[in-house]
This record gives C-alpha cells, structure tokens and sequence, in this order.
C-alpha cells in the first residue's frame, strides 16, 4: 500500500514535469480523433454549444423510440468521448470506432496515433496498432534469443579455457 502510493507520487510528479509537452500531444491527438471521427454518426453535424458533433447514434438510431435522442462527440483533454443519450454508451475514439466502424479502422487511428510520435500504448486511451505490438514482441523475442546465443557461447568458452589447453 505504501510503496503503492510513493510510486503514485513519483509518477504525478513526473506528470508534472512533463505537462506542458503532454498537452502538446494531446492536442495532436485531438486532430487525430477529428479526422477519424469525420461522418460516423448520422446527421453529423458541428454543435456550436459544446465544441464536438452532434447526431445520431450509430448503434441504436434506427429504432423510433431513440429517434429524439441526439449522440455528441466531445472533445475532452485527452482525446474525443463519444456518448449516446438513448442507449446511454459512453466509449473513447478507439473503441467507438472498433464499434461502429470495424476493427480495421480502429487499427489505422491507433497506427496514425503512433506514427504522430506514439501516441498509444501504456498511459494512452488508446492501444497500440496490432502491427507495432507484433513488431515489438519480435524484437523482445530477438533480444532474448541473442541473449541466450551470448550465453551459451560464453559458457563454452568457459569449458574450453577450463579443460582445453593448447
Ligand atoms: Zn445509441
């Protein structure tokens, strides 16, 4: 519990640190989200009121009953929020448009967020691209393999100044 909450200090104050350039990173992220977000919901239009879209929910608006309801994209510090009043769903870009509109687009925002200075992963509201998580995984696998390579040479380089003399 302890160690728990020094580390929870060290990271807010590390947050600190870096809080201008993070708000710097998330305003590329709302750029992102704009461009992605372009058209998903129906009868999208600009609400003046609250800064985002405003429209009709693509998971619910077919039904009469939610007819009336309005769905909003809204941008928030960290990235756009999607929420639709009628089926109440509240989801971050990611997963809004994993939802709506199919993993593959999901893939290219998480991709454009990385390409943008990887802007997804740990600490993001966003995943990393299935692609650069393969990629890292490899490269894990690699170290590993070169790792154990080195060991093993090592240790027969070991045997051989022990019991080999020339
Ligand atoms: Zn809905």
């Amino acid at each position: 519990m302890h160690n728990k909450l020094t580390s929870w200090r060290q990271q807010s104050r590390l947050h600190c640190l870096h809080s201008s350039s993070k708000s710097e990173l998330n305003l590329k992220v709302l750029e992102i989200d704009k461009k992605f977000l372009e058209s998903t919901l129906r009868e999208q239009s600009h609400s003046q009121l609250h800064g985002g879209w405003i429209g009709k929910c693509p998971y619910c608006a077919i039904s009469d009953k939610t007819k009336k309801k309005q769905a909003y994209l809204t941008p928030r510090e960290t990235g756009y929020v999607f929420h639709c009043c009628a089926c109440e769903i509240t989801q971050t870009t990611f997963h809004f448009l994993a939802g709506s509109q199919g993993n593959s687009k999901a893939q290219d925002y998480a991709q454009a967020r990385w390409d943008a200075g990887e802007l997804c992963g740990g600490g993001w509201n966003c995943p990393l691209p299935q692609k650069v998580r393969k990629h890292l995984l490899n490269e894990k696998e690699q170290r590993r393999l070169a790792y154990r390579l080195a060991d093993q040479q090592r240790k027969e380089e070991n045997y051989r100044r022990k019991y080999c003399t020339d």
